[in-house]
């Protein structure tokens, strides 16, 4: 029998009717046949709760018992769905991570999927003809027996891990919009629905802020070649739209040179001022960052004019920055600067697509159209498929829908 992984986001599952409507959707494909695991998350805003009262108990809190409870949003939403499943005649169970078990390493708060033991559900299939409802977002580290999670919005990493495991013929992955957009939808009207992405290009949109996928879940679609779809919860249970496949580029015939602009403004900017101009001085400055764990990711350096100071200019994680001031600070006399200024204020947009490696002056255009909107840009990246830019917050919007225009993604009104 052919099986079948779907996974329901926090909106999907944030209430009774919604989990009930959920029920629905899963009561179709049992009817056509599929044996079937589902992946659910917390209701929406209960991780953040948890998040809240973890740090309210301790500001330097044990990443394990946070797991410990965050990992509870999870346990809850299971075991309703599993109760309201049982109450429509379709007999399931729920699971916890540690049940299956999912394994992972022990990076409490983010950790790695490195094993999943598809075994039990397949008996549970076989034997109970049962559903199988998993709480996404958790599994084990077993060499200590811990509880861990798997960084927020890791119910998509659960979900496609999974569908892996048990040879899933494809993994679809309900939530509040109806597949993934040229950009976030929430902000940009014009936004188009997007057929098809190629994984690599969802692997950089999601890497870039489209959080409608979690990055490691595309990795892992990747690697194992799981068929995909983002489609919504939301639709008609006995008559719902097919979403957006993530797929090989091959599939994919109408290529465009932009597929999709992204945003995060999880980005936080600091410039050491008049840094000696001498070999030795960026790994002055990173090497205590990368030993910290502090991911750096656009880098500047002014070419200084007198050669003997120079403008180092960087990004870090918003959730960093203090970190990094400090660590900085302390390194002062041995880096040899004067100052360090910093600003949190700042968003990096992103615009990614295929099509840039066999295009030139694609970034060039957009550099122009935003210098036409008055919007100043403080750094720039680029790689084969994708152009940063880090800009003031304020502009956000203006900047996404900009480039969006530009590359002639709006749909036609
Ligand atoms: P869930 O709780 O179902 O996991 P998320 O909130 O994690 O849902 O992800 C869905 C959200 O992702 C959408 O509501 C949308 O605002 C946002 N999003 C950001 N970029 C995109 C994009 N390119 N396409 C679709 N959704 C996007
Ligand atoms: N509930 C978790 C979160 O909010 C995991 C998920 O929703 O995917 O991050
Ligand atoms: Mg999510």
């Amino acid at each position: 029998m052919a099986r079948l992984v779907m996974k329901f986001g926090g909106t999907s599952v944030g209430d009774m009717d919604r989990i009930r409507n959920v029920a629905r959707h899963v009561q179709r494909e049992v009817n056509a046949g599929y044996e079937v695991a589902v992946v659910v998350s917390a209701m929406a805003g209960k991780t953040n709760e948890l998040v809240g009262w973890v740090k309210d108990g301790s500001k330097l809190y044990d990443a394990r018992e946070y797991d410990a409870v965050v990992a509870s949003g999870e346990q809850v939403t299971s075991g309703l769905l599993a109760i309201v499943l049982q109450e429509m005649g379709i007999p399931a169970r729920s699971w916890q991570g540690w049940q299956i078990p999912i394994e992972t390493s022990d990076a409490h708060g983010s950790a790695r999927v490195t094993a999943v033991d598809g075994t039990r559900l397949l008996d549970g299939f076989n034997t109970h003809h049962e559903v199988a409802v998993i709480a996404g977002f958790q599994g084990i580290h077993p060499p200590t027996g811990r509880l861990t999670t798997l960084g927020r919005g890791g119910s998509d990493t659960s979900a496609v891990a999974i569908a892996a495991a048990i040879g899933a013929e494809r993994c679809d992955i309900y939530t509040d919009v109806d597949g993934v957009y040229t950009t976030d939808p929430r902000i940009v009207s014009k936004a188009r629905r997007l057929e098809r992405v190629a994984f690599e290009e969802m692997l950089e949109m999601a890497s870039m802020g489209a959080k409608v996928l979690q990055v490691r879940s595309v990795e892992l679609a990747m690697v194992h070649r799981v068929p995909t779809y983002v489609r919504s919860s939301f639709d008609d249970p006995a008559n719902p739209g097919l979403g957006t496949l993530i797929c090989d580029e091959e599939d994919i015939v109408e290529q465009q040179i932009i597929t999709g602009i992204a945003y995060s403004k999880d980005e936080a900017q600091i410039t050491l001022r008049r840094v000696a101009d001498k070999p030795g001085v960026a790994a002055a400055i990173f090497m205590p960052l990368a030993e910290a764990n502090i991911n750096v990711d656009m880098i500047i350096q002014v070419v200084s004019d007198n050669s003997t100071a120079t403008d180092i200019t960087f990004t870090v994680p918003a959730a960093e920055y203090e970190r990094a001031r400090t660590l900085l600070e302390t390194a002062k006399a041995e880096i040899g600067f004067d100052r360090l200024e910093g600003a949190t204020d700042v968003v990096k947009v992103s615009a990614i697509g295929i099509g840039m490696r066999s295009h030139a002056g694609v970034a060039a255009k957009a550099f122009k159209a935003l210098a036409e909107k008055g919007i100043n840009i403080r750094a720039i990246t680029t790689s084969e498929i994708k152009f940063s830019v880090l800009i003031d917050e304020a502009y956000t919007e203006l900047a996404v829908r900009t480039l969006h225009s530009l590359y002639g993604l709006d749909h036609a009104a």
